[in-house]
């Protein structure tokens, strides 16, 4: 640790990503770009090490705005508030009382322990009496904590050596791997609760999203696509920004119904979105498809739907559910805070255009066939021709 003074220091630990051999500079290289984008405009400088960097950020840049950054930035696996500081211990104390005001000692809950090491024997206390007055300080300010030697939930570690250096047990970071590692990919977005998840997964393992919607108003409303866009918001601060693509699909939908049968809408429509999506992927540099599909859930999510689909993709289509069950996907949503906004009753694929009796298992030569005698090619060439774009900030 360095003295840089009058700045606020941070340890960040790194997992996977020091684990990557000859591509670590770059995902290293990468996170540091994306904490530095999310906490521009104070001044800030980051130093790395074997399997932690170390982040020096102006005193005047908000705790909650760092905290927040490094909380929704993949790649960070934990975090800890440090403070370099005199080797006086009342000084020692000062700072340990400001240390255990915030996280993960702020809830004043669980078992601690101080962990001291003294380097410089010359310090007039030794490693325990260090750990015994700040074990005082802790529990004067936290009395339902309790000492826990053996296996603590927090820990406050003191070292003295040239100077003092005081940390605590890390907070947690969200993992994963930098976004921007692992290309780009197009999320088809609908206002569930699926495909936003699907979305926080991908991203977690550093793929870049951009977001598609189709919105076929007025069967279904504004509501409806300012629920994607809220969720697309949402997104925002794992992907560093976002930009969200609109089709109109009326005209589309209205073809469908008219040009397929009935029990192949379903299909027929999912078609519709593969050959948009991969256009509009083209057009954005995308090199995958992220849907929310997880299998067997509905029926047009049966491995035969699934197979059709694929066949109507140039690109992979991903998709990071499809060996979860529902409440999985759910108690994810509720983490990554999509849950509340994917339940709000507004439905995105309007319920007229979805068949009584949908197919169940098509089969791909069979609807590929149908799918060409609707002849909707020139009508998807204008979805994307009058593509809408939303953009949306890192906002942390
Ligand atoms: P979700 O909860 O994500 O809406 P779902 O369980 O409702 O999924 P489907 O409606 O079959 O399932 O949709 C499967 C996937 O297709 C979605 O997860 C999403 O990726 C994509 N999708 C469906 N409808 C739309 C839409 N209107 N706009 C963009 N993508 C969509
Ligand atoms: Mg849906």
């Amino acid at each position: 640790m360095k003295n840089i003074e009058n700045m606020q220091l941070y340890l960040i630990r790194l997992g996977e990503i020091s684990l990557k051999g000859m591509n670590r500079r770059l995902f290293e290289k990468q996170l540091k770009a994306n904490i530095k984008i999310k906490i521009h405009g104070y001044h800030n400088l980051i130093e790395r090490e074997k399997g932690r960097i170390y982040l020096y950020v102006d005193q005047s840049c908000p705790e909650e705005l760092v905290y927040n950054t490094l909380k929704t930035t993949f790649g960070v696996v934990g975090f800890s508030k440090a403070v370099v500081c005199e080797k006086n211990f009342e000084t020692i104390v000062e700072q340990a009382k400001s240390l255990i005001e915030r996280e993960p000692f702020s809830d004043g809950t669980g078992t601690f322990k101080v962990e001291a090491r003294r380097a410089d024997k010359s310090f007039p206390l030794n490693s325990y009496q260090i750990e015994a007055n700040l074990g005082g300080v802790v529990l004067d300010r936290y009395p339902e904590m309790k000492v826990d030697v053996h296996k603590p939930q927090k820990v406050l570690y003191v070292e003295i050596r040239d100077s003092a250096y005081l940390y605590t047990t890390p907070v947690s970071g969200p993992s994963g791997l930098p976004v921007g590692t692992a290309g780009k990919g197009l999320l088809l977005l609908s206002g569930g609760i699926d495909s936003p998840v699907a979305g926080y997964r991908m991203a977690s393992r550093g793929l870049r999203l951009d977001c598609l919607y189709f919105h076929a108003y007025p069967y279904t409303s504004e509501q409806a696509l300012q629920k994607v866009k809220d969720l697309a918001m949402i997104l925002a601060k794992w992907n560093i920004g976002i930009s969200l693509f609109v089709v109109n699909f009326t005209e589309a939908e209205l073809w469908i119904k008219e040009h397929s049968n009935e029990e192949e809408h379903t299909l027929m429509m999912r078609a519709c979105m593969m050959k948009v999506a991969n256009r509009v992927a083209q057009k954005r540099n995308c090199q995958v498809l992220v849907t929310g599909e997880a299998l067997g859930q509905v029926a047009s999510q049966t491995l035969e739907a699934m197979c059709f689909t694929n066949s109507m993709s140039e690109r992979p289509v991903l998709r990071p559910l499809v060996g979860m069950d529902k409440q999985e996907i759910i108690d994810l949503s509720r983490k990554i805070g999509t849950y509340e906004t994917s339940i709000l009753p507004f439905d995105d694929c309007c319920v007229i255009f979805s068949p009584k009796h949908p197919l169940v298992k098509p089969d791909t030569d069979v609807e590929t066939e149908s799918f060409k005698n609707m002849n909707i090619e020139e009508l998807l060439d204008k979805c994307v021709e009058e593509l809408q774009e939303f953009q949306f900030s890192y906002k942390v």
